[in-house]
């Protein structure tokens, strides 16, 4: 094995969990569903009362999706409020003072709720303790909004074992964009070769952190098959808490 000097994670999925049952339950044709919607609408309603939630949340769904495409297409990080344009956009609602006011409330409320339904287990707490004591730390997540991962790492009490954070939408790019990693070594002055990355993610953690000459340890926490021909981790997991077995 080789030795490294810091250890770099990604957050969501592999730090924090997203348990989507926590979100607020609306209900879509008939059935329960778990999603922010309900709550963005009921801000949306505010201004736009004609629109029924059946079609706002079309809207709110194929704005989602379109906006993903968007993002990997270039592996590029575009502001969450770029997607929420993007909704009114498709509900042929026109760029004024209200909607711009009304695009930043519904990325605060939706932004807000997913917060919210993060959970952080406490033996991934003593992990990152353990794993501090030996090692630097240093965090780079794929997000389209910086405060909302502060928010939740401060919350959790674990912003500061971070020496460095480096959140997607603050670079413009993306995992597995290399220059998202290379940023990192830079203010870490170190060498590729002196990291290892942990995350859950096979193409934006496990692919990214191999191209740039890093080791990775895969969080696979759905014991998913290898499909890739040529990368592939260096060492697997399916507990975040065991990676103290390898580092
Ligand atoms: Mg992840």
């Amino acid at each position: 094995m080789r030795t490294y000097k810091v250890i770099i994670f990604d957050l969501f999925d592999t730090i924090v969990n997203f348990n989507r049952s926590l979100l607020p339950e609306a209900e879509l044709n008939g059935s329960q569903i778990n999603s922010t919607s309900a709550a963005v609408y009921k801000l949306f309603k505010k201004y736009y009362e004609h629109v029924t939630f059946d079609d706002f949340y079309s809207a709110f769904l194929k704005s989602y999706e379109e906006f993903e495409e968007m993002k990997k297409k270039e592996n590029l990080e575009f502001h969450n409020k770029e997607r929420f344009k993007l909704m009114l956009d498709k509900l042929n609602i026109n760029t004024n003072s209200d909607s711009n006011r009304l695009v930043e409330e519904m990325v605060l409320c939706h932004m807000g709720k997913i917060a919210g339904a993060m959970e952080f287990p406490e033996e991934n707490r003593n992990t990152l303790n353990m794993l501090r004591n030996r090692y630097r730390l240093a965090l780079i997540s794929n997000l389209d909004h910086a405060p909302t991962a502060y928010k939740i790492l401060d919350k959790f009490g674990i912003r500061n074992l971070f020496e460095k954070i480096l959140i997607s939408i603050e670079v413009g790019i993306r995992k597995p964009n290399p220059d998202i990693f290379l940023e990192a070594f830079i203010y870490l002055k170190i060498k590729p070769n002196e990291a290892i990355f942990v995350g859950d993610n096979f193409e934006a953690d496990v692919i990214g952190s191999k191209n740039v000459g890093m080791d990775a340890i895969w969080v696979n926490k759905g014991n998913e098959k290898n499909r890739h021909e040529i990368t592939s981790p260096d060492y697997e997991v399916t507990k975040f808490t065991e990676i103290t077995n390898i580092l």
